[in-house]
């Protein structure tokens, strides 16, 4: 199979022979036949043996202080990442990976001349492969050769004792159906590996999870860190999964990831790990977004005849899986949690669940006349408005949305000689840098063409998880604000700092409520830069269940400012009107 073209050094095949040999099928119509993995498990495990062509072996007996074992510096990759939908037969891989890890020749161990024959007997194996070389594995020249780890220290990692069940128990299987019976001892609690130093410390597979993290941070030759893409830091799994990979590091371990696809607004293990894009990460991801249908465009999980699809490609090679079964699972998915149905049996990134909010929530909440059109209405001069705006000095936009006591808001126009321009500046356009005089100009024109009951300003131009520190330089706008303070009055004209995360959080519930829900009253112009700005914005994840809004990873381009401004004017809009601060100004109350 092209996909999957294995022209590089590999532990993998000497893997795989060892896995068919002593690994027994865990359950199903085939339990007890030899093991095998199917073509995308042999890729992963070909992946992960991978070792590098300037691996140089030290043998046991030269290794010292002078001479330290290779181990891990052998591999090309420091850890693996396998995203695959629900029953892929992760699981039972991954119990595979940890017997092959336990008593299986997954130590780099020289490169071959040619016809040497690996040998069960020398690593104290009784099974007798390899006595009969015709029915053993012989390496071919140039292969690199594999032995036992003489001190195996294994982690099975989970978020609970029922998740990491799903390698504990087709390894115990595996254990007791074949010739590992005789290596591995399941005892209460954790498997002990056999024939090797017989100390308690080592030798052994333990399971972690939130509750159960004492053996946490001992010098591990492996850990298997199943469902990672719900390792949180508010769970600690994050912590967890960190300290492992440090234990790994400091032994000569490594540390792998199975994972379904994650929620992208949780910034899970998984998640960080895939996004950070690291060169020493293996990572196996079958991405339904490289699909197209026949007009061009992404598959959409909601049709039928696409989700089909979807689901041949994310489970091919998976023989055992039924497709029909899978559509009826995530069919009454679908009905509960639609993003997670086309998360776990999709394998697609939902970018959608991701968002602050759909797009067309937003569409839907466009100001339209008699006709249906949407399009600019005329805000009579002196109407009472509110003011948000994001202020920033370069790269990121700065903007203005103004919003009405009927709550429909808009990006206003703001006279230069007769020219009107829109209240949102892109550095772009003016050679890199805020046009801080523009600004000003617009501010002062929208305080004699409207009635500003309140501006929320966000100084620092903060739009948090997405700000890089050379923003919060203090050329800031602290000048302008004083300015404005005093000339428009401090409680009209304030500070609100997008930086502080619990008041941000709420505000951004209270604006995409009023976004979401049809009933609700707030409508907008229509403004396309805005419109691009919400599409854009996503949520990250912050401790406690709160969120701020940011740019999608790695996409600095994607601006949301002028969604900031827009969250900051129906902020101010709503405690304008909870303060009475719409009513006509006291002086014009006199003469009525
Ligand atoms: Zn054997």
């Amino acid at each position: 199979m092209s996909e999957f073209a294995i022209d590089f050094p590999t532990l993998g095949d000497l893997g795989d022979a060892w896995i068919k040999r002593h690994c027994r099928v865990p359950d199903g119509f085939t339990r007890g036949k030899p093991f095998e993995m199917a073509d995308w498990q042999f890729w992963c495990h070909a992946n992960r043996y991978r070792v590098r062509k300037d691996a140089v072996f030290v043998p046991p007996e030269r290794v010292g202080p002078d001479e330290p074992p290779v181990l891990n510096q052998a591999f090309f990759y420091r850890m693996t990442l396998v995203v695959a939908p629900q029953k892929t037969g992760k699981g039972p891989f991954s119990a595979s990976q940890v017997a092959f890890e336990a008593c299986g020749p997954s130590v780099f161990a020289g490169w071959a001349v040619g016809g040497e024959v690996y040998l069960c007997a020398d690593y104290g194996c009784e099974c007798g492969w390899g006595d009969d070389p015709d029915d053993g594995y012989v390496y071919q020249a140039g292969e690199p050769m594999g032995m036992r780890h003489p001190s195996p220290l294994i982690q099975i990692t989970a978020n609970s004792e029922d998740q990491a069940a799903n390698i504990y128990r087709p390894l115990t299987a595996m254990i007791r159906l074949g010739p590992l019976k005789r290596m591995m001892a399941v005892r209460e609690g954790f498997i002990r590996i056999l024939g090797l130093s017989e100390q308690d410390d080592f030798d052994r597979i333990d399971v972690v999870t939130a509750s159960a993290r004492s053996r946490l941070g001992n010098p591990i030759s492996d850990a298997e860190q199943d469902e990672a893409g719900l390792y949180t830091k508010q769970n600690k799994m994050v912590d967890t999964a960190d300290t492992q990979a440090r234990g790994a590091a400091g032994m000569g371990g490594r540390t792998h990831l199975t994972t379904n696809v994650w929620n992208p607004t949780e910034n899970s293990y998984a998640q960080q790990i895939y996004e950070a894009h690291e060169d020493d990460v293996f990572v196996f991801y079958r991405d339904p977004n490289t699909l197209r249908g026949d007009d061009g465009k992404l598959l959409r999980y909601e049709n039928a005849a696409e989700r089909r699809r979807i689901h041949e490609y994310a489970y091919e090679g998976s023989w055992w899986v039924n497709l029909d079964s899978i559509e009826a699972l995530a069919k009454s998915l679908m009905k509960r949690d639609p993003a997670q149905a086309e998360r776990f049996f999709g394998n697609r990134l939902v970018s959608g669940s991701g968002k602050w909010v759909d797009v067309e929530d937003w569409d839907g909440k466009a100001r339209k006349d008699e006709a249906g059109n949407t399009g600019t209405f005329i805000v009579q001069p002196r109407t009472a408005v509110a003011l948000g705006m994001d202020l920033s000095n370069n790269n990121d936009w700065t903007g203005i949305r103004l919003e009405t006591e009927d709550k429909y808001q808009f990006t206003p126009r703001y006279d230069v000689g007769g020219d009107l321009r829109p209240t949102v500046w892109n550095p772009a356009n003016f050679g890199g840098f805020i046009p801080r005089g523009e600004v000003r100009s617009a501010v002062d024109y929208l305080s004699t063409e409207f009635r500003i009951v309140r501006a929320y300003i966000d100084p620092a131009g903060s739009a948090m998880g997405a700000v890089d520190e050379s923003v919060l330089d203090d050329d800031s706008w602290r000048t302008e604000l004083a300015e404005w303070a005093a000339k428009y009055g401090p409680k009209v004209f304030i500070p609100w700092s997008c930086a502080r995360i619990t008041p941000m959080h709420a505000s951004l519930e209270q604006f995409r409520s009023a976004i979401r829900n049809p009933d609700s009253s707030f409508s907008h112009d229509a403004d396309v830069d805005t419109r691009n700005h919400v599409a854009n914005a996503v949520m990250v994840a912050k401790t406690g269940g709160r969120y701020v809004i940011g740019k999608p990873h790695g996409a600095d381009h994607q601006k949301i400012d002028q969604a900031m401004s827009s969250d900051l004017a129906h902020e101010a809009t709503m405690d304008a009107l909870r303060d009475g601060d719409f009513a006509a100004p006291s002086e014009m109350l006199i003469y009525m």
